[in-house]
Order: C-alpha cells, then sequence, then structure tokens
C-alpha cells in the first residue's frame, strides 16, 4: 500500500516524547459530499482544524492510508496493515494511535490486541462522532489527550503498555470495549472491566486495571488471521432452516454463539442436534451473552448444560468484538483441537476474566 507520510515536529524546545498517528479513516476527518451524506478526507484537512498540534510537546508523525475510509470498510488486511506499520516502526516511537471510525473500532483494537505480542507501548485508538470541522466535534480533545496517554511514562516505562480506547474523556481498554451509543459522545462502553484512566483537569489512571509486561520480551507481530467465522444470534423461534444454512456454511470454521443472559440457548433436539453436528464436523463454538455486563456461565441453569456437553466453550465475559477477532486469531494459528480449546477457555491478553 502506498501510504502518506506527514511530519507535525514540535514548536516546544522542551520535546522529547514522540508518537505515531496511523489514519485510516473515520468520521473525524469527513466531510459533506454532494448528497449530504458523510465522506473521508485525507489528514491534511483535519491538520487545518487543529494548528495547536505542533505546539504540544510531542514529535508527530502522521502515516495516511492512500484513502481514508468508513470502518464500516474495514476488514481483517486494514488490521494487518494498522498492525504491520506498528510493528515496523516500534523503536522509533514512544507511543501509537489508530485515528478510525467509531463504528468498527472496537473490533480493530481487540485484534491488535492479540496480532502485537508482548506490547510494552500504547496504542490508543480514537475518533469522533463530529467531523472535526464540526464546532461542537468532540475530534479535538480526543485526539489531544489520546496522544498524551500515549506517550505518558513512569520511570521511563509506557503507563499503558496496552491496546486501548480513548474516548469522551475516558480510557478504556480496547479488547473489553463495544460501540454501544451512536449519537451521543459517550459511544464506547466496557460493562465487564474498569476504565483504565478518567481525564479531567489531569489525567488519573487506574494503574491496578492496566496490563503489567515482563521487561525485556520483544514485541512480536502475528498476522495470521482466518476470517472463516460467523456470528449466530438467537432468538425466539429461530428456525431450524436458518441454523442449518448458517452451519452448511462452505469453509466455517469457528461460531460466535451469541446466546441469553448468562450463556442460555433453546433446548428443542433439532438446534441441539445442529450443533452437535456441526462441533463433530469441527467447528467451534464459543458461547457469548447478547447481554452487555455479566458473563456466561454453563450450567447455571438447564438451558446451557447440553451446549456444555456437546463441546460448545464458554466465552465467560468477553464481548461480541473480542470474541470474533479471538477466534479469527486462533484458527488462524493453528488446526489442533485441544489447543484452540485452551485458547479460547482463557484470556490471551485480559479479553476475559481467568476463571
Ligand atoms: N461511520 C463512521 C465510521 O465508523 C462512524 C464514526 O467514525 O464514528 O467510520
Amino acid at each position: 500500500m502506498k501510504y502518506r507520510t506527514i511530519e507535525i515536529p514540535s514548536s516546544s524546545p522542551r520535546t522529547k516524547a514522540s508518537v505515531l498517528i496511523i489514519y485510516a479513516g473515520g468520521t473525524i476527518g469527513m466531510i459533506r459530499d454532494g448528497s449530504d451524506s458523510l465522506i473521508p478526507v485525507n489528514f491534511n484537512q483535519i491538520l487545518q482544524q487543529l494548528p495547536a498540534l505542533d505546539s504540544l510537546e510531542v514529535a508527530i508523525t502522521v502515516i495516511s492510508f492512500p484513502n481514508p475510509v468508513d470502518s464500516s470498510e474495514m476488514d481483517v488486511q486494514s488490521w494487518k496493515e494498522i498492525a504491520g506499520l506498528i510493528f515496523d516502526h516500534y523503536d522509533q516511537y514512544d507511543g501509537f494511535i489508530v485515528l478510525q471510525g467509531t463504528d468498527t473500532m472496537a473490533y480493530t483494537a481487540s485484534a491488535l490486541s492479540y496480532m502485537l505480542e508482548n506490547l510494552s507501548k500504547p496504542v490508543v485508538l480514537t475518533g469522533a462522532q463530529l467531523p472535526i470541522s464540526a464546532i461542537r466535534s468532540d475530534a479535538r480533545p480526543n485526539l489531544i489527550s489520546a496522544i498524551e496517554i500515549a506517550v505518558m511514562k513512569m520511570n521511563g516505562i509506557s503507563v499503558v503498555p496496552e491496546v486501548c480506547i480513548y474516548f469522551d474523556y475516558r480510557l478504556l481498554r480496547g479488547n473489553r470495549t463495544s460501540k454501544i451509543r451512536s449519537s451521543r459522545f459517550n459511544a464506547f462502553e466496557s460493562e465487564n472491566y474498569p476504565t483504565l484512566a478518567e481525564v479531567g483537569i489531569q489525567i488519573d489512571f487506574n494503574i491496578p486495571a492496566i496490563i503489567r509486561r515482563e521487561p525485556g520480551v520483544g514485541i512480536r507481530l502475528n498476522h495470521k488471521l482466518d476470517p472463516n467465522v460467523v456470528i449466530l444470534k438467537i432468538f425466539p423461534s429461530i428456525t431450524k432452516q436458518v441454523v442449518d444454512a448458517i452451519l452448511e456454511t462452505k469453509g466455517l470454521k469457528g461460531v460466535v454463539l451469541e446466546t441469553y443472559g448468562s450463556g442460555n440457548a433453546p433446548t428443542y433436539p433439532w438446534f441441539i442436534e445442529s450443533l452437535q453436528a456441526a462441533c463433530k464436523k469441527g467447528i467451534i463454538f464459543y458461547n457469548v451473552s447478547q447481554c452487555l455486563g455479566g458473563k456466561v456461565i454453563h450450567g447455571r441453569y438447564s438451558t446451557s448444560k447440553l451446549l456444555d456437553e456437546i463441546g460448545v466453550i464458554s466465552g465467560r465475559d468477553i464481548t461480541t468484538e473480542a470474541a470474533v477477532t479471538k477466534l479469527m486469531f486462533v484458527l488462524g494459528n493453528t488446526g489442533d483441537l485441544k489447543t484452540i480449546k485452551n485458547h479460547l477457555s482463557g484470556p490471551i491478553c485480559g479479553e476475559m476474566d481467568a476463571g
């Protein structure tokens, strides 16, 4: 891909930190086209709205996707590009910002958290609900605080060595976050994991909640992802035709089964038989609750017992976004059933509770 690079040297003589911004698109940089729909534009137009950026004590490099997109267009290939850019420039910067649309930000954050193994520097995703050119836009505070967090260190060590989402004055663990609001500035929630930092007059970090890394272990890029997965969301009166059509999808390897409450599903014989037949063919089922808060507990109700018996794996308190990308990651790295089950049953990088 032919990226565009922009250097924004700091005008402050006290500059010690550096950050790499990867700009993929999203509302933050959108304008209205002739038919009044929002379309992404290049980073120069964002810069025009941020003349003060060079007064931060941070040297900034921006690498822009050649064609910034609405995040609905992003996919496994986009995540590979972003992860590759971070890996290739890892030693040159104190921290990294990914600017993209909010719609699929939680998927990107989750995917990056698995792909960037042993990450010891911050990767902060942010964007905006209103374009930066709008007078009430949230773009400016989101971007400026994200940059400050990305370069923050304590005793020479990054304060937040993980992939996170910064939005509306809160820093959240990326693979614990879901977009739950499309028309308010507080677009994201992390129902099952505490906020990593609150931003007010000062930035208050929740240090015990932030990942701690073993010093001296180098970063590793693992970009093997298998997209042959699906989300099967159950609902009352779901039909056998629908379930079977999904489970018979050619090449399908993994299913995020979105169940009710604490992991419950109907016990109709046809439903269990269809799932069992798919399990026998080697399709992996990962049970995730449709509820944002709380977790899957197999056996709590008899309606989840059968799922456990046929080999469905509990995703406990994982989000759908983290589960889909985790399935892609685990299935992309191994075909061994025991290893797959092991990886899915526990956290890889803080995306679910350890049980
Ligand atoms: N549709 C936009 C996107 O995800 C929404 C946003 O940026 O907030 O690219």
